[in-house]
């Protein structure tokens, strides 16, 4: 199919985040709604995401759009007729220090209040749910049993195709590579195949997002960062499922994807890339370290393979959701770090809102784009899993 001629939104990124926004765009009943993918439909980051879910955050914000997403995720192949592969195995997070439990405590406090099911363990008892740890070194564990995790594919791909049967576009292979407009004002995109002219302009890039961002000469905060996880060959002396649980000191987690066993070391590294992450097996090393330090048994295991993928990072680990600052008919969805995949269906929703009804039902200040141009307080989150 060729590129239209215009759209009532294009939206940049056929990833999770852009597929969900059009998705939602389509179901409200926009018409012609297009997304440009430079490449193909969730082959970017969205394909390296470990798939988990959590209602553990830290801000009100982002806990309601983890507990609206489960409630998609839970009735999801009512809604798209397909199987996310959902499953609520739950998410421990491991504290060795007491200023981390203090700290997880208040985040807790704010999570039970808006209804989710989290609980302090003793380490003994973060035991019996995981036999296979090292608990002599922990003062605690946090038990969030709503968590689980599901498939960023299918996910992806179940939006794509719902909102091409509501009559979006979905283009493969396009890249966008400018972006049309004058004073102030993005009217549309520009590619190889030709222009398109829109009044929206979604900027869903993931981590290409500041490339995007700069074609519309702004510079959004948003940093690739490299992260790996490797796999081990079927290792059933960790028998599953296991809940996917999380040093929150070396930042090392891991979780069981049928017989085998995925390991992260939790990494965050600045590889001056935006669109590929190749791998280092050098990781491997620091991976190992770390995992036998809190599953001694996994020494006997064997790492058969692995991957690595850009977490598009912002200085204050929450996404940029909203209307560009000083550029008309551009609208941010970027920046969402390790959690982009399990908020796609709330982000979805209220962009949809925004777009269409002039406003979210959901106040989206923590998102908002210009706040650091305030220099707002800048606190990475140690619980920030994936
Ligand atoms: C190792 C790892 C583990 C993770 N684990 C989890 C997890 O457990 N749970 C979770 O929720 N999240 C996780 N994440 C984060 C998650 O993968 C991202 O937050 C999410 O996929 C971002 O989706 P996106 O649609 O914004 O980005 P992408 O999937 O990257 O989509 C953006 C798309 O835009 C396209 N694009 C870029 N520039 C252009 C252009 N100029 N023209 C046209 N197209 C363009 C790209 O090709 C890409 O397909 C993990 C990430 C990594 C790397």
């Amino acid at each position: 199919m060729g590129l239209p001629r215009s759209a009532s939104a294009v939206i940049i990124g056929g990833g999770v985040v852009g597929c969900s926004i059009a998705y939602h765009l389509a179901r409200r009943g926009a018409r012609d709604v297009v997304v440009l993918e430079r490449e193909s439909v969730g082959g970017g980051t969205t394909s390296k995401a470990a798939g988990g879910i959590r209602v553990q955050f830290a801000h009100e914000t982002e806990v309601r759009f983890s507990l609206e997403s489960i409630q998609v995720f839970e009735r999801f192949k009512d809604e798209f007729g397909a199987d996310p592969g959902y499953t609520k195995i739950g998410y421990l997070y491991l504290l060795a220090e007491p200023r981390q439990l203090r700290a997880f405590e208040t985040r807790i406090a704010l999570q039970r209040r808006l209804g989710a099911d989290v609980r302090v363990l003793t380490p003994d008892d973060a035991k019996r749910l995981v036999p296979a740890l090292r608990v002599d070194d922990l003062v605690a564990g946090v038990w969030g049993p709503q968590d689980g995790m599901a498939g960023p594919a299918e996910v992806t791909n179940a939006y794509a195709r719902r909102a091409r049967e509501l009559g979006a576009t979905i283009l493969e292979g396009v890249d966008v590579t400018a972006l049309e407009g004058a004073n102030g004002r993005i009217t549309g995109v520009r590619t190889a195949q030709g222009t398109l002219s829109a009044p929206v302009t979604i900027n869903a890039a993931g981590p290409a997002a500041a490339r995007v961002g700069r074609l519309a000469g702004l510079e959004l905060p948003v940093h690739p960062r490299r992260r790996h996880i490797f796999f081990t060959e079927p290792f059933p002396e960790i028998p599953g499922p296991v809940p996917l649980t999380t040093d929150v000191t070396s930042g090392f987690y891991f979780r069981k994807e049928l017989q085998q066993v995925l390991l992260s070391p939790g990494d965050v590294e600045d590889i001056g890339a935006d669109l590929e992450a190749p791998m280092d097996w050098g990781k491997v090393e620091d991976t190992v370290q770390k995992a036998v330090h809190r599953l001694p048994i996994i020494e006997q295991a064997r790492i058969s393979g692995g991957w690595a993928g850009l977490r598009p990072l912002t200085p204050d680990d929450h996404a940029i959701v909203g209307w560009a600052p000083g550029r008309q008919g551009f609208f941010l969805a970027v920046g969402f770090g390790g959690h982009g995949f399990q908020h796609s269906p709330a982000t979805g929703r209220y962009v949809a809102e925004w777009v269409l009804d002039g406003r979210p039902s959901l106040d989206l200040a923590l998102f908002d784009p210009r706040r650091f141009e305030a220099g707002a307080g800048l606190h990475h989150d140690e619980a920030d899993a994936e």
